[in-house]
């Protein structure tokens, strides 16, 4: 009977800086009533956005900022037994 063996490899988990990986971009979310800015590579694009939509939406004044970050895994060293 031939039995399978299987050979793993451990594997880091982190931000992708790779040129495969995309732009982390920055967002900001009213928690008021859930309307967000575009993501943007610049925070302070966020900012400005949340600025103008209390402006025109008073007492919308909690917000959240989504960060979205690539992350990839990196190959390690292969698991022996
Ligand atoms: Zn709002």
């Amino acid at each position: 009977m031939v039995r399978a063996t299987y050979r793993f490899r451990e594997h880091t988990l982190t931000p992708d800086r790779t040129e495969d990986g995309d732009p982390t971009l920055y967002a900001m979310e009213c928690k008021r009533c859930g309307q967000s800015s575009d993501g943007s590579t610049d925070p302070a694009d966020g900012s400005e956005w949340a600025a103008g939509h209390l402006k025109a939406n008073p007492g919308h004044l909690n917000y959240r900022e989504v960060i979205t970050r690539p992350y990839r895994f990196e190959p390690g060293a292969w698991l022996t037994n």
